[in-house]
């Protein structure tokens, strides 16, 4: 394993070079002003074949707002001593940058700034696509034939939810139930939280409608800004109040229900606004059913409703958790020896938020997990960063799982 550990360090600049150089292309969604990953998903290939992995599988999803008309994905399989397959999914696709001026730097050209590489998709996703191609090509380099048939994959619109990524292809039968699968794509900086079970999500998006009418007069109309504001903070606490459960498993060990966007209402101070549209983002316990969560909203939803004078409607869209990956699990046992193989650490296994690919394996009934050894707090921020030694620490990580034996 000292080998193959040494090979990995002698690539730490190419490394860096590689993942500057895919992150200077951005993949952000159509369904978010993008252009989609198409572009990036060729720098990828072209680099694959650079390195001379072998040749990729495209996988396209339909999506009519893609400028090609479609979302690609990429499989890249590298046969193996055993034919059970290790699969290593990343997702090429990045938030957008947000506040530009929040940015000390430009978001699409990659820089190192000491011990860092920063950029927009430096640690959400691309460094999993990199150290998972670099750990396949130091056993290349050193003609060692992976234990597992090694498969990685990279993925198109995780950050919106997957519908035109891994969601459809696990529909096309690509995955098997016997793959050890790893999202790498959520952890902390010591790199010791491997995560195995998320919260259900619950995202709920209401418009009041009241009636519009001039400041001076408002007993004219309806203010849809003051009952909006009555229902976020009565729906606020009476869903705090009503689920209280704890589950150590995850951090923080309870449900969450925050307020989070808002959108514009009227473009001026003198008006009445006659409708005001905002949401709540949910991550709730697998043990709360979120039909008990939607019954306090639909309680709470007629009350203001009642009171106020306005009308609520509102749009839900939520996944019920997934049944957690066991410790015992093959990819979770792999991971974790690895784990020790590379960092100083005592590996645990918890409970997030939610939001990972892995819910859809988990739902299939395969084991998934998802680590890296990642900047806590970055993703999706201005000056999105990652540090090089995990890069470096990373691609050790999946070069062990691949050539366990
Ligand atoms: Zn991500």
């Amino acid at each position: 394993m000292d080998t193959i550990f040494g090979e990995i360090e002698l690539l730490r600049d190419d490394m860096v070079a590689s993942l500057g150089r895919i992150c200077a292309i951005p993949a952000i969604s159509p369904h978010n002003g993008g252009d989609g990953e198409e572009a990036k998903a060729k720098e990828i290939e072209k680099l694959i074949s650079e390195l001379g992995l072998g040749a990729v599988e495209w996988q396209r999803v339909s999506d009519a707002k893609s400028p090609t008309g479609n979302r690609p994905s990429l499989f890249l399989e590298v046969k193996g001593t055993l034919p059970r397959r290790l699969c290593i999914l990343s997702h090429m696709d990045i938030v957008p940058e947000g506040d530009r001026s929040f940015w000390s730097l430009d978001p699409y050209k990659p820089v190192t700034r000491g011990s860092r590489l920063y950029g927009r998709g430096v640690s959400d996703n691309g460094m999993a696509i990199i150290s998972s191609l670099y750990a396949l090509y130091a056993l290349k380099k050193l003609n060692i034939t992976p234990t597992y048939t090694v498969c990685l994959v990279f993925l198109s619109d995780e950050e919106l939810g997957s519908s035109f990524g891994v969601k459809p292809l696990l529909e096309r039968g690509l995955f098997r139930e016997d793959d050890l699968v790893i999202a790498p794509d959520s952890g902390n900086d010591r790199g010791y939280f491997i995560e195995i079970a998320e919260k259900s999500m619950l995202r709920m998006e209401f418009t009041v409608t009241g009636k519009q009418a001039h400041a001076a007069h408002p007993n004219t109309g309806l203010n849809a800004c003051r009952a909006a504001n009555l229902f976020s903070v009565e729906l606020d606490e009476a869903l705090h109040m009503a689920f209280q459960e704890k589950d150590t498993l995850f951090d923080p060990p309870v449900s969450t229900f925050e307020p989070t966007r808002r959108f514009a209402n009227v473009p001026n101070m003198n008006t009445i606004p006659g409708k005001e549209r905002f949401g709540f983002d949910c991550r709730v316990l697998p043990s709360v059913p979120l039909k008990d969560v939607l019954a306090v909203v639909e309680r709470v939803k007629d009350e203001v409703s009642r009171r106020s004078g306005a009308v609520i409607e509102m749009e839900v869209k939520g996944d019920n958790a997934a049944p957690p990956t066991s410790e015992d699990s093959d990819v979770s046992r792999l991971l974790l020896s690895s784990i020790k193989k590379v960092l100083n650490v005592k590996p645990v296994f918890g409970g997030i938020g939610g939001g990972t690919f892995a819910a859809f394996f988990r739902r299939k009934g395969i084991p998934a997990v998802v680590w890296q050894q990642e900047p806590e707090g970055t993703a999706h921020q201005p000056d999105e960063y990652t540090e090089i030694e995990y890069i470096v620490n990373n691609a050790k990580v999946f070069a062990a799982m691949m050539s366990e034996n």
